[in-house]
Order: structure tokens, then sequence, then C-alpha cells
């Protein structure tokens, strides 16, 4: 039928009707997610010069009993595209901070906690007075939380933008730039806003042992937030060479499978009570 031609035509090839469809699905099975309990927290550790765990970055896991288990990248810009990344991010926030106050009372380790917020989410209009309430029911420690967001969230109304950081900021509240380097104005965003810690992305730290350009750039990367009091992080650190490099660069903390995986609470427990006892 001539309806069913227009409904074929759209997708002019195969793989593309298959994307659509599958992004169908996951939009379908999303929506059960949360309510039906798939969505799960990791943590990885962060490390300092000295070895000790200083911190943690909680990601975010699905186990779809239908889809399989499916990394966030496939799913968080959908869950953004059909509005369900403000139940996701509150689910985010809720757990980790619950979990990671738990473990900082039991083995009375001190370390921030590190999460990651969209674009949509950060710009939400009720995201801070969310994000307090939930600090405030579960008695979190406000100066051990820190807030990821990447460059896309910061180049648009740059003055709501700095309103936000600063009742952030406020609340003393650490602000992270995740993957720093990868865009375009990553160097005017440090001029501009209450930066405090900057992530150089993975892939700088991939290419540190083999390539020059690489290792100058996270050089420059580091010199200036040295200068800015910028607190530096690496990850995607996966071998004692990168640390190696790394550490002479003078680089504040690491993040990588050379250290840990991301690791559930439980072993993230018997982790940091072993540093407590050491
Ligand atoms: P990201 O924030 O850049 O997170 C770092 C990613 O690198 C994580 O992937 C982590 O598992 C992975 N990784 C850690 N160590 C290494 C390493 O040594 N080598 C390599 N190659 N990779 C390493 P993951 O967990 O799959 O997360 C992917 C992205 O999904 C994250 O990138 C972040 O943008 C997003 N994401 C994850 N959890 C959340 C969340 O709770 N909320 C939001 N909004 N986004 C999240
Ligand atoms: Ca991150
Ligand atoms: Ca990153
Ligand atoms: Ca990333």
């Amino acid at each position: 039928s001539a309806k069913k031609e227009k409904r074929t035509a759209i997708f002019y090839d195969e793989s593309m009707l298959y994307d659509y469809l599958h992004k169908r699905d996951i939009e379908h099975e999303l929506n059960k997610a949360i309510v039906n309990d798939e969505l799960y927290m990791a943590y990885q550790p962060q490390y300092s010069v000295d070895g000790s765990v200083v911190g943690v970055e909680a990601l975010v896991r699905w186990q779809s009993p239908k889809l399989g288990f499916m990394p966030p990248d496939s799913f968080i810009y959908i869950a953004e595209s059909i509005g369900s990344m403000d139940q996701i991010g509150t689910f985010v926030i809720e757990r980790s901070l619950t979990d990671m106050l738990a473990l900082q009372k039991s083995t009375g380790v001190r370390f921030s906690v590190s999460v990651n917020v969209s674009v949509k989410q950060f710009k939400k209009a009720d995201f801070f007075e969310n994000l307090m309430a939930i600090i405030n029911k579960i008695g979190f420690c406000a100066e051990l939380l820190i807030l990821e967001v990447t460059e896309s969230v910061l180049i648009e109304d740059i003055e709501s933008i700095q309103h936000l950081m600063l009742k952030i900021k406020q609340q003393n509240i650490r602000i992270s730039l995740d993957d720093f380097g990868t865009g375009y104005s990553s160097l005017s965003i440090l001029k501009n806003l209450p930066i405090d810690e900057l992530k150089i992305d993975k892939s700088f730290i991939a290419d540190i042992t083999t390539d020059r350009e690489s290792r100058t750039m996270i050089n420059g990367i580091i010199s200036i937030a040295k200068n800015k009091n910028i607190i530096t992080v690496a990850e995607g650190v996966e071998t004692k060479d990168m640390l190696v490099e790394l550490s002479k660069l003078d680089c504040d903390v690491f993040q990588g499978y050379y250290f840990s995986k991301p690791i559930d609470k439980a072993q993230l427990a018997s982790l940091l009570s072993s540093q407590a006892t050491s």
C-alpha cells in the first residue's frame, strides 16, 4: 500500500531501520528500568600520588532483562531525548550519596564522591533545589560532593550558568570539568567559570607514552590548572608507564584500570577498609 511504501522509504538501508527499532526498544525498556530496579551504580576509585583512595566516580549501570547489559553511552542520550534523564539523574545522586555516606561512616575514610550530571539535567530550573533536598535528606557532607559536567553544558547562556555555579559553590560543592580538552572552548571556560577540578580526557592519556604532542598538551593543561589552583585528574590510566609520566607532569589524581575498574559497593568497602588499617 501507499502508506507502507511511505514508511519504508524513510529508511534508506537496513542498518538505519535497525537503529530506529533498537532506539524504540531502548526507549520502551528504559521507561520501566527505574521502577523495576534495573539501574544500579558502580564506583571507580580515584588515587592520589601516594597511592591512597581520595575519591570515587559514580557510574550508572543498566542490566535490562530484555536487552542485556546496556552501557551508559548507549542510553543516556536516549534518556535525555525522551525526558527520563531527570528520574535517572535523581536516582544516581540519591543512590550514590546514600551508599557512599554509609561507606564513609563504616570505614572512617574521608573521600569525595563525583557524580556525572548531564547537560539537560544541569540546566533544569529545579536542579539545584532538588540536589540540596537530597543532600539534606541523606545528611551527606556537601564538601565531599563533586559534580562532573562537560563543556557542552557551559557554552550557552553563560550568565545563568555563572549564577547556578555560584549557588553550588556557596554550598561548598565542587565542580569538575569532564572530558577536558575535547571541546573547542575549554580555555575560555576555565577563564570565566569557577571550576575546581578538571579531568584530562582519556584520549590524551592513552597516547601519553607514545606521542610527544599529547604529552605536551597534558603538560600545558596541568600548568594552566596549577596556576589557577585547579585540581587535575587523569582518567583512563591503564598502565604503570602512564602513571609514571603523569606523575612527572605533576598530575594530582589518577583514575583508571591500572588501579581499579568501576566496582560495586561491597568491593569498594573492602578496598577502603584495607586502606584504613594499613
Ligand atoms: P565519563 O564520565 O568520561 O566516564 C569515564 C568512562 O571511562 C567510564 O565509562 C569508565 O568506566 C571508563 N574507564 C574508566 N577507567 C578506564 C580506563 O582505564 N580505560 C578506559 N578505556 N576506560 C576507562 P562508562 O562507565 O561506560 O561511562 C561512559 C560515559 O557515560 C561516562 O563517561 C559518562 O559520560 C556517562 N555516564 C556514566 N554514568 C553516568 C551517570 O550516572 N550520569 C550521567 N549523566 N552520565 C553518566
Ligand atoms: Ca565523568
Ligand atoms: Ca571523562
Ligand atoms: Ca566521556
